[in-house]
């Protein structure tokens, strides 16, 4: 009996692949690797992914149950795809049956046929043609249907229609079997054929040139490139350029963007070069929308497919280049479930594929700017702004002694005003959205504490509220204190909120545009506002990182840091690194067109050598010292590191799982040499959603010794009994301590 015994993935977090017999009625066809079947499952049914076809029998289990329905016929996914599965699974400790479903978009999950909506035809039959009319002499409408059936030969529904011919007469045609239905699928794309956009082609400049020519030829082989250019440098034109050879040679590629925000901009631009066989991929998209783009990219029907962090799990029938677009940006890594990085199983899979595969940016990450150093990664620099326009000159606003108004000093605001005077726009960032951080009772000290995390709560004006952005419970402002009853509150500190209530009041002929992620909820609402603002008009724009990344504003002129201080005392290694990367890409935001732009940052530590580095304008230089010191440190890059943190509502339960789990891995093997753990400590913030975390992080310097350790662990952590006393979570590389 075990050669029919078919190992199957199902999408739940255990760590057992399971077996399952064949029925004999579907003997005939083996379903093969990477196709779906549907499997009982305890009391339920569910749709698994095939893994194996001659599985080895467990002697453990007596009774094998059965296979219910093979859905495909065709495997989904080809072995390259189950081997990237295989490996991300293993690489980040995460169950195989739940990795593999992120290479399946929602309704193939739920297992809907892989096909394109389908429409219904007519086809005459033998019989119909050669019928005797008058035996319908009863029946005209049918009469009449047949003749129109005789001289179309076959009718889709929608033209039936148009015909007058209706339901109930192709359905008595049918039972007489004059005419017989079928179905077909219909193509949501055009074939292929000559690329056809309508883009005036730029003259590359002598350093594109270089970048372009470099990466075609390195066809068909896996080499890795750096594209370090800095902002407005002309590096979506180099990789769109290099793509235009990949589909000349009829490849596809595939391009990941770091956030959605920027997808319809870069979906435009691409279809503007390349016509209609481009496809965006991302979570606004409907579940039939994902569905038909899965599909055409596996069929090989699309040829570009752009998408925000899952895009990296699409197949593509003959994948040509891989470009992760923003390299450094933290939106790749999914922090929760299957915590994997996009970049990183971007770079496995042109490894495995074969291919080039391209890392843009102009604030690379530690990583990959060590990568390039230690030459593993090629380098290409564009060192110049492509139209011709320089960077931004920085200066600083040293804010000590000053009086503020609502966190602005009178230099940036005279600075605005003779901007908006000049008809240009002005970007003010605060990386903070509400109206301010906390509330605080002016006669007790009582603050807006969240109950459910270490932290405040927001005070937000619209609606009027008090929210924790950590947990996002939200509740009533109060009128009077919780605490003594005073009615005399003192908002502390600033967000978004708060600035653009100032900044309208201050600048009332002029537009104020606040763009954070509470006044973009609404679908659409980025893009109307990127559409106001390519307008040109004078205009203020108030905003988080959500407008540093990526978009291309021709007419700012000015971009005012309202607090460059916030990012300097982090608790977390990683903390400068992002600051420089947030501050560089704003700055960038300045001066990238025809208008020289001018940069200005708020700060009480002018003298701080982290903010001198950066009104240099140098992030390269700044990152090159940040390497030194992680070097000293032995932090990553320099270390591979995991976390594994356990959460509950007692914070002892917490500790003493973790201890329990690194003693009793330590008592199975020693740890090995180099590997340094570093706690049970409390979580940074210990408190979130009600929860106590506790956590160890361990660093090593070799990446087998750390996964040596954590498959001990995950022995202990897949036990039945650990998921009753807490939560837990492996996260390997992770972006951050907190
Ligand atoms: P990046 O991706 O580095 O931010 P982009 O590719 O968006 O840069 O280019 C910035 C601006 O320069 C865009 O408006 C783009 O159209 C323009 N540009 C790019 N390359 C050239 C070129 N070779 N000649 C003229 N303009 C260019
Ligand atoms: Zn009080
Ligand atoms: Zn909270």
């Amino acid at each position: 009996m075990s050669d029919n015994l078919i190992e199957v993935l199902v999408p739940i977090p255990l760590l057992e692949k399971f077996s399952y017999l064949l029925p004999k009625h579907i003997k005939s066809s083996l379903p093969l690797p990477g196709s779906r079947v549907l499997v009982p499952f305890g009391r339920r049914t569910l749709v698994g992914i095939v893994w194996k076809t001659n599985s080895s029998p467990n002697l453990k289990i007596k009774k094998y149950k059965y296979i219910k329905e093979v859905i495909d016929n065709e495997p989904l996914l080809t072995k390259d795809l189950l081997d990237l599965a295989d490996w991300a699974s293993r690489y980040y400790h995460h169950p195989l049956g739940e990795v593999i479903s992120y290479f399946f978009p929602p309704s193939l999950r739920k297992g809907k046929d892989a096909k394109f909506l389908e429409t219904s035809f007519w086809d005459l039959t033998n019989k119909g043609e050669f019928f005797q009319m008058e035996d319908l002499s009863r029946a005209p409408n049918q009469q009449k249907a047949l003749e129109i059936f005789r001289e179309k030969g076959e009718l889709a529904q929608i033209a039936a229609k148009a015909f007058g011919i209706t339901q109930p007469t192709l359905s008595a045609l049918e039972k007489k079997e004059l005419v017989s239905r079928h179905t077909r699928e219909l193509l949501p794309y055009k074939k292929r054929g000559p690329l056809d956009g309508k883009q005036e082609i730029k003259k590359l400049n002598a350093e594109q040139k270089f970048a372009v020519d470099s990466i075609i030829s390195s066809e068909d082989s896996n080499e890795v490139f750096l594209l370090n250019g800095i902002t407005g440098s002309g590096k979506t034109e180099v990789y769109i350029r290099a793509i235009q050879d990949v589909i000349k040679r009829g490849k596809q590629a595939l391009v990941l963007i770091p956030e959605i925000g920027l997808a319809p901009q870069a979906e435009e631009r691409f279809k503007n070069f390349f016509g209609e066989r481009v496809l965006s991929f991302h979570s606004a998209k409907n579940d039939r929308e994902k569905l038909d783009a899965w599909l055409g990219a596996s069929r090989g029907l699309v040829d570009i497919i752009i998408g925000t962090r899952s895009s990296i799990f699409m197949p593509m029938k003959n994948l040509g280049l891989i470009v992760v677009d923003e390299e450094h940006d933290l939106s790749f890594k999914q922090v929760e479930r299957f915590r994997y990085s996009a970049r990183d199983i971007a770079l496995y899979r042109a490894k495995l594929q074969n291919i080039p595969i391209v890392l843009a940016s102009a604030t690379p990450s530690l990583e990959t700017l060590n990568n390039s150093l230690t030459k593993k990664y090629k380098v290409l620099n564009l060192t110049k702004r492509a139209t011709g326009a320089n960077l931004p000159k920085f200066s600083l606003i040293d804010l000590r002694g000053k009086e503020l108004q609502d966190g602005l000093s009178s230099e940036l605001i005279n600075e605005v005003e003779e901007q908006l005077k000049s008809k240009n726009q002005v970007l003010i960032f605060l990386n903070r959205r509400g109206y301010a951080p906390s509330m605080i009772c002016k006669s007790c000290g009582w603050v807006s504490n969240c109950e459910r995390c270490d932290a405040h709560m927001t005070l937000h004006k619209r609606p009027e509220r008090l929210q924790c952005h950590h947990c996002d419970s939200q509740k009533q402002k109060p009128s009077n204190c919780p605490s003594c009853e005073s009615n005399q509150f003192e908002s502390y500190g600033y967000g978004t909120e708060r600035v653009e209530e100032f900044l309208k009041k201050r600048f009332k002929n002029f537009p104020v545009l606040r763009v954070d992620s509470d006044s973009t909820r609404k679908k659409n609402s980025l893009e109307n506002y990127l559409g106001i603002i390519k307008e040109g008009k004078p205009t203020i724009l108030l905003g988080t990182q959500l407008l540093a990344k990526g978009h291309h504003f021709p007419d700012v002129t000015l971009v005012g840091i309202v607090d460059a201080d916030s990012g300097l005392f982090s608790a977390d290694f990683r903390g400068s690194e992002r600051v420089a990367q947030l501050m560089t890409q704003v700055a960038g935001r300045a001066g990238r067109d025809k208008k020289p732009g001018r940069v200005l940052l708020q700060t009480y530590c002018p003298e701080h050598p982290q903010i001198e580095e950066l009104i240099t304008g140098s992030y390269e230089r700044f990152a090159r010292n940040l390497l030194i010191e992680r070097k000293a440190a032995k932090s990553p890059p320099f270390s591979f590191q995991a976390k594994v943190q356990a959460e509950s509502p007692n914070t002892f339960v917490s500790r003493d799982f973790i201890l329990d789990l690194l003693e009793s891995a330590m008592k199975i093997k020693k740890l090995p040499k180099g590997l340094r753990v570093i706690g049970p400590l409390p979580a940074v913030m210990e408190k979130k959603s009600g929860v106590y975390r506790w956590e160890i992080n361990i660093f090593s310097e070799s990446r087998k010794s750390l996964h040596e350790f954590l498959d001990l662990t995950q022995t202990i952590l897949y036990l039945p009994s650990t998921s009753k006393k807490v939560r837990w979570s492996v996260d390997i590389d992770p972006i951050s301590l907190i």
